[in-house]
């Protein structure tokens, strides 16, 4: 391994990973306000010329997936289902050659109006956000009553022929723990494919505590209590879930333990801002400014350049466990999930 960043080629850092799967943030505005996300009020939004417009997107995709090695392209926010160019983005992102797998991290509102145009413009797989099937749990998590919508922007996304739809959930103590089971049980019952996140300190908060999270073991042993859990077969490789067979298979659940189980030496995540800043990691504390340079008139080999510059000096790890952490300064909501 040489001392400086490649000047060609994909996106390697000084410990030898390689970053195939760029997430994308679109906006970072949403229509729910998770209490483990953002406060009630919400958070000053980046302003409309901050933004990167719909083709800025596009050229710099382009410039990752045939320049940089990327391979997966997933849009998340903020909420993406929000951006007026979604479905146009997505077309755009399809056509390009080598075509690289597209996915969608959504809280669902709006999914079943939208999921048809996204298929028909070449969304793969989709991720919805769920964290009870309790109306009224649900109004306070979220603090918006709109558990209908998510339960039919899941369904609308079968119906649109997007495979597999995963589902995303957060548990909190107190608030939701008590859930495990009945999520997997609603989630087998319809097909989805369940995956529980552990809480991140990655909130405008900064209410995140690790001594209350609930880990990934506290989850594993929640789902044992109504299914058998065998560890899946198939290879992890860079996922961050660790997946489980559910009463012997084919189902599955995966759990993502970040923070007692982290995944980061075989992490392939690099991460573009919805105002155009490359980021190694959820947890950065630099970003690197590829909106300024596109706008000064960089060309793509400039642009390249930078984005391997900025993935050269990816951390080892994300560093929760160590006292010395700090929180980044932009929340998950802002720098895409
Ligand atoms: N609005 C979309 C959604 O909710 O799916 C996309 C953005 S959201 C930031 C992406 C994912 O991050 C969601 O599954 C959400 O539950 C998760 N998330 C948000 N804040 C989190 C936190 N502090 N710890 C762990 N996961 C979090
Ligand atoms: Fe919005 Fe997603 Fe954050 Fe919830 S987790 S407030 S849906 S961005």
């Amino acid at each position: 391994m040489t001392a400086a960043p490649p000047t060609d080629g994909v996106l390697v850092d000084r410990y030898g990973r390689v970053a195939r799967d760029l997430r994308v943030s679109l906006t970072d505005k949403c229509n729910l306000r998770c209490t483990y996300c953002m406060p009630a009020e919400g958070l000053p939004w980046l302003a409309g010329p901050q933004l990167l417009t719909d083709d800025e997107i596009v050229r710099l995709v382009r410039l990752a997936v045939r320049h940089l090695g990327v391979t997966e392209v997933r849009f998340t926010g903020g909420e993406p289902l929000i951006r007026p160019g979604l479905v146009g983005i997505v077309a755009a992102v399809a056509a390009l050659e080598p075509r690289p797998r597209i996915s969608l991290t959504t809280n669902g509102l709006g999914l079943d109006r939208l999921a048809p145009a996204l298929r028909a413009a070449g969304l793969d797989r989709v991720n919805v956000s769920l964290d009870t099937l309790d109306a009224a749990r649900f109004a306070r998590l979220t603090r918006r009553d709109r558990l209908a919508d998510v339960l039919a922007g899941l369904a609308g996304a079968v119906a649109a022929g997007l495979s597999p739809v995963k589902i995303n959930t957060v548990l909190m103590r107190g608030v939701n723990d008590d859930e495990a089971p009945a999520l997997l049980r609603f989630a087998l019952a319809h097909g989805y494919e369940l995956r529980f996140i552990e809480q991140m300190p990655l909130d405008a908060q900064h209410g995140w505590d690790r001594s209350t999270m609930v880990t990934a073991a506290e989850i594993l042993a929640a789902l044992r209590t109504g299914f058998d859990l065998s560890p899946d077969p198939a290879r992890r490789g860079a996922a961050p879930a660790e997946t489980w067979l559910v009463d012997g298979g084919p189902a599955l659940v995966g759990v993502i333990g970040s923070v007692t189980r982290p995944f980061c030496g075989d992490c392939d995540r690099t991460r573009l801002t919805a105002d155009g800043q490359v980021r190694a990691c959820l947890f950065a504390t630099e970003e690197s400014d590829l909106r300024g340079a596109l706008r000064a008139g960089a060309d793509d080999e400039e642009l390249a350049r930078r984005w391997r510059t900025a993935m050269w000096g990816k951390r080892a790890g994300h560093g929760i466990d160590d006292p010395a952490f700090l929180q980044p300064a932009r929340p998950m909501s802002a720098i895409g999930g």
